[in-house]
């Protein structure tokens, strides 16, 4: 029988929509009410589909000390042949306590749900198994991925898999792989899957790889190694793992982009022999309009740099022969492009200091994304092509021959620096050689207006290639990296003297980049206070240390904003670092003050054994909330644990030695108890301090905090919101 075509037709966005406003209707982090809600949804969609569902639960604990109960959905397809399985991931669990979790990660439970959905529709009979699993605690430390891999026997079979994602609300999806080997037959195999807009490229291979990732694809890498693609969306940073990642934040062109990888490759991969996917060859790659989606083999990266260095010395050497280039020349040409750029190093280096300084609100801004982030980069872009036009300006008797060579060195040096450490981006070599062609033209020319048609074409690889990423750096990784927009935007700059170093009139362009930068500066500065869409991420706790009956109000913001400032005033300034627990950015407090005692019950705390065997003191300890809670955390004083299980799961040696103070974090779900079971050295004194947290400030009854006024946000990566209760025990 021949396969029924599985095309875009049975798919429906509308569909697709409706799941996520149902599931990001409510924050829904593990142990909470709406979370429940959300995995009866997926299953019964599941069902409906026709598929049998499973629920995997358990404790697990990933490899930083983060314990939680999970629970993942899991349901199969079955395969006509005997092949690996093919896995279609992504998590549904939202970032505790006030994420909606819209675009991470409803988008990707979605976009699966109706794509197997459609795919069964369209009456596609896969060659090999398909899995969906949405795994379950990924936002608490990939727990419901290492539970699936430790516990799962279905984990055996897999050949690949592929995980939906989001680190932001918009942007492309880029492509990212995770493998232990090389990526060459997953870059081939992916080309002939032919998906309609692919956005990848090796820069990003080789990043990914030197990071240490945490991806639930990274837990089946490394304790599998079982390869997998990655489709992320990381822009628009601003409203990730925030009351703004809704339904109305989910870029709808972002979400078409996810759905355009998912219909080809679940169509490919379902039928692929899968055994095949692994390879120890590693290409270069990258999209580019027209062509899609380019590779070459790691190998060629040095022949091909030696090719480009040979070049640039014969046609140094031509147009010194030919009288096009001189010493002169070159050398203002060099010392032009040297003070371009290190003008606009200099102006990168500070600017994001300088923006925290004129606008102490974004310090707030914990991961360094400011709504206005965009503005931002476009305007430091506009000045630095400005600076470059105002410096060119002033060599106007240096032919553009000789403005070319500086440049083009600078790019062989680059080149061959990535060539040792950032193989990946290698394909930077590209433009490289276009401008290495415009600069032969340029010295074979015996007329003396140039094919400016012809040199237009040879600026194009530079202009795709290093435009986007003047803005991918700072969307990925925050504006403190503007740095890199401005150094990349003269670099960029001199691969396009073949064009820029004709104009007549640079002194005007500059003045065009510096009115631009100024405009859009303007423009974000319109944009830099706080509103209701583009709200202040402000936090406050109410901290009870049980073993003094002492309590007291804190918060992470270093600007108080009327609400928090109700709580604290500027001499309200924290100094000592009593209280510190685990958060993404190694955030503290900054203000606190006294706060009225409550009754709040302290968590019981027995001990259930304590014993000494062959001087290594066993110690096990119960800790039982005696509240709603939502998490309990253990730090420790400097004390060497030799070995640590709670609730069954012993954690890493590895950890252990590495941890720091922190011991454990738990993710409570339905007030469950923590069992901890300690071993260290007798001689040992461990003095353990217990932080109970639960995210009820605002709705308790006990407190009548007032509701955050509309243009403010409950801080993400922080402990907030939170009713935190301290005790120690001396062991
Ligand atoms: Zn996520």
């Amino acid at each position: 029988m021949p396969q029924k075509e599985f095309s875009p037709q049975t798919f429906s966005t509308e569909n697709t929509l409706n799941h996520i406003k149902k599931i990001a209707e409510k924050p829904h982090f593990v142990g909470s009410k709406s979370h429940a809600e959300v995995k009866e949804y997926i299953i019964s969609e599941l069902q409906k589909i026709g598929l049998t569902t499973e629920v995997q639960k358990g404790y697990t604990s990933g490899d930083w000390g983060n314990l939680s109960y999970a629970q993942n959905i899991v349901a199969k397809i079955d395969g006509s042949e005997e092949g690996k399985a093919l896995v279609l991931m992504s998590h549904y669990d939202s970032n505790p306590h006030s994420s909606l979790g819209a675009s991470d990660d409803a988008v990707g439970v979605a976009v699966i749900l109706e794509g197997i959905r459609s795919y069964l529709e369209a009456g596609k009979k896969p060659k090999n198994d398909i899995i969906v699993l949405f795994t379950d605690a990924e936002e608490l430390g990939l727990n419901g991925a290492q539970l699936f891999v430790n516990e799962s026997p279905l984990k055996n079979n897999i050949g690949l898999i592929l995980n939906f994602e989001a680190r932001g609300s918009g942007g492309p999806s880029y492509m990212l792989m995770e493998t232990n080997g090389g990526n060459k037959n997953m870059i081939e195999s992916f080309n002939e899957a032919n998906p309609q807009f692919p956005v990848a490229n090796s820069l990003t291979y080789s990043i990914y790889k030197m990071l240490p990732n945490d991806t639930d694809l990274t837990v089946f890498r490394e304790d599998s190694n079982i390869n997998g693609f990655n489709f992320a969306f990381i822009d628009d940073h601003f409203d990730y793992h925030t009351a703004n990642d809704s339904f109305e934040n989910v870029d709808k062109n972002t979400l078409q982009h996810q759905i355009s990888y998912l219909i080809p490759l679940l169509n490919f991969y379902g039928d692929y022999d899968l055994n095949s996917i692994k390879s120890n060859l590693d290409y270069i790659y990258f999209d580019i309009p027209v062509f899609n989606f380019v590779y070459y083999p790691f190998s060629w990266i040095f022949p091909m740099l030696l090719i480009a260095f040979t070049i640039w010395i014969v046609l140094v050497y031509i147009g010194v022969k030919n009288r096009k280039l001189s010493g002169k020349g070159i050398l203002k040409g060099f010392l032009t492009f040297l003070v371009s750029l290190l003008i606009n190093g200099l102006i990168g280096y500070f600017s994001w200091t300088a923006l925290k300084e004129l606008y102490p609100q974004y310090q707030d801004i914990l991961h360094g994304f400011t709504y206005n982030g965009h503005l931002y980069i476009a305007s430091f872009t506009a000045l630095s092509f400005g600076i470059c036009f105002y410096a060119y300006s002033k060599i106007k008797d240096i032919s553009v021959p000789n403005l070319l060579i500086t440049p083009l060195l600078f790019w062989l040096v680059i080149c061959s620096g990535i060539a040792i450490y950032l193989k990946g981006a290698s394909f930077f070599i590209i433009p490289v050689f276009a401008a290495l062609g415009a600069l032969f033209i340029l010295i074979n020319q015996k007329k003396k207006s140039p094919s400016l048609l012809f040199l237009i074409i040879l600026c194009i690889p530079a202009l795709w290639i290093f435009a986007p990423l003047i803005q991918m750096f700072p969307v990925g990784l925050g504006l403190k990296i503007l740095i890199a927009s401005c150094v990349l935007s003269v670099l960029l700059f001199g691969l396009l003297l073949p064009v820029f170093g004709f104009y007549k009139n640079k002194k005007a362009y500059a003045y065009l980049g510096f009115v631009l930068a100024i405009l859009l500066f303007a423009s974000a500065h319109f944009q830099s206070n706080f509103t209701k869409e583009m709200p202040h991420p402000t936090s406050l706790l109410y901290v009870l240390d049980s073993d003094t009956n002492t309590s007291q109000w804190a918060t992470y913001n270093k600007v108080l904003d009327p609400w928090t400032s109700a709580y604290f005033n500027e001499n309200n300034t924290f100094s000592e670092d009593k209280i510190k627990f685990s958060s993404k950015y190694g955030t503290v407090f900054t203000h606190t003050s006294k706060a009225p005692i409550k009754e709040i019950l302290a968590p019981t705390i027995n001990i259930e054994k304590d014993t000494v065997i062959n001087n290594k003191r066993h110690v096990r300890i119960c800790v039982t909330p005696r509240r709603e809670v939502n998490r309990l955390e253990i730090t420790t004083n400097n004390v060497n644990i030799l070995s640590c299980n709670v609730n069954g799961i012993s954690f890493s040696e590895d950890f252990l030695k590495k941890r720091g103070s922190r011991l454990l974090t738990h993710y409570i779900s339905n007030n469950d108890y923590s069992e901890i079971n300690l071993v260290f050295y007798a001689t040992e004194k461990p003095v353990l301090t217990f932080f109970e947290a639960s995210n009820n400030l605002l709705e308790h009854a006990l407190f009548s905090v007032p509701v955050r006024p509309e243009n403010a946000i409950p801080m993400p990566f922080v402990l907030n919101d939170a009713i935190l209760i301290k005790k120690t025990l001396e062991l």
